[in-house]
């Protein structure tokens, strides 16, 4: 046959079978809780125009379909004290300085989200949004001021804590190393006045309060405090995996009850319990830390280079990632108990997240299909999608009255 004609027949057959096999992407699909390193959009490896080390960078996602995702501005927990709080606070500074110099590189792929219709309406001319969430309240330095310029900056949620307990919250994962008492000890003191006080002036201010690290007295509590539904911006269940990041599914119900959204996130160690990987990976930090002439691992500086790469590839043989089964199992989990108005997606990517299946952006489509393959109809996915967690972010807007 000739070749003209042999390709025209492969067409025929090949195209109506293609097409079935990509069904429509839904309506809008967003990632509440992307991580980005110290150094974001500084150095030039983390310039996330160009295609990067990261996990999530703008032609991921453009490739996989991840049309919005919240940014965080995440600091990590030391004292409470006035060199504690400055250090916090100039740490966010750079994080809000990177994200701006992020949208101010890209207008034409990426822009700023700080309402559900800027999201909408950026999908709609075919950018990305780019939303931002805190992760760990202590970055405002136990001022009250500093969550209206937070607003101010387009932060959209504020996560209370982080690990270790903070100035608002006892924390899932306390220092018990250095005295905290054990989550759910008699010494578990839940949130503090200055912890209510971030929560009232978030309502005020329509901003989402997100629970994800907090310790279950800390939930119970912001729940009792907040006049808005809360979200968890990445967290898992606890019923089908014990860790105690993951809600026990009173909380799950409780949270849904109140109209808020949780986030399930594919995060590794909250879907599979993994001691001989845990022990690996750790092994393999202080390896790569050590032949970077550091004397601690450090994931901003170690994570992303080649031996750590080829490290965790030959790890991965051993001691195989939990999978989009795993992480499809947990959102089930959470829609039979807190329903479907009530779950959404977050990878954690650059944060530790990342699963066999959606292993960074580029594989957000597989995350889709998963759900599908489940039997969840396109209605339930646009909702975990981003349909339950846009809800959310209207009704906290509309009790601040906006
Ligand atoms: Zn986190």
């Amino acid at each position: 046959m000739h070749r003209t004609a042999l390709l025209a027949l492969a067409l025929t057959l090949a195209l109506p079978a293609a097409a079935r096999q990509v069904p429509a992407d839904p309506p809008i699909t967003i990632d509440t809780h992307v991580d980005i390193p110290f150094t974001y959009m500084r150095e030039p490896r983390f310039d996330v125009g160009k295609d990067t080390p990261l996990l999530v960078d703008l032609g991921k996602m453009e490739r996989g379909g991840l049309n919005a995702a919240f940014f965080v501005i995440w600091v990590p927990q030391h004292k409470l004290d006035a060199a504690g709080y400055a250090k916090a606070v100039d740490q966010a500074e750079g994080k809000y300085e990177a994200i701006g110099r992020m949208l101010m590189t890209y207008p034409d792929r990426i822009r700023l989200a700080a309402s559900p219709e800027q999201a909408l309406a950026n999908r709609k001319a075919g950018l990305l949004s780019a939303m931002i969430g805190i992760e760990n309240a202590y970055s405002l330095g136990h001022d009250l001021h500093r969550l209206d310029a937070a607003y101010d900056r387009g932060a959209r949620y504020v996560g209370l804590v982080h690990v270790g307990n903070n100035d608002l919250c006892t924390s899932s994962l306390p220092d018990t190393d250095h005295g905290e008492p054990a989550m759910n000890s008699p010494g578990d003191h839940g949130m503090t006045d200055f912890g209510r006080a971030v929560v009232a002036r978030a309502n005020a201010l329509g901003m989402m309060v997100d629970v994800s690290h907090a310790s279950d007295a800390c939930v119970r509590d912001a729940l009792a405090v907040s006049k808005a539904p809360l979200i968890a911006s990445h967290s898992g269940a606890r019923a089908v995996l014990d860790h105690p990041r993951n809600l026990p599914d009173d909380l799950l119900r409780a949270i849904a009850a109140r109209g808020g959204v949780i986030q399930a996130v594919a995060y590794k160690e909250f879907l599979k319990k993994d001691p001989g990987r845990e022990a690996a990976e750790k092994k393999l930090q202080a390896e790569v830390a050590r032949e970077a002439g550091d004397r601690e691992y450090d994931s901003d500086k170690h994570d992303y280079l080649p031996a750590m790469a080829a490290g965790m590839a030959k790890i991965q043989q051993q001691f195989p990632l939990p999978t989009l089964d795993d992480y499809v199992r947990q959102i089930r989990h959470m829609v039979d108990v807190a329903g479907i108005d009530h779950v959404g997606i977050a990878s954690d990517f650059d944060g530790g997240g990342g699963i066999t299946g959606w292993k960074d952006a580029s594989e957000t489509r597989n995350v889709t299909a998963a759900l599908r393959r489940a039997g969840f109809s396109d209605a339930d996915i646009a909702k975990i999608w981003g349909g339950n967690l846009l809800r959310v972010w209207r009704e906290v807007e509309r009790d601040a009255g906006r």
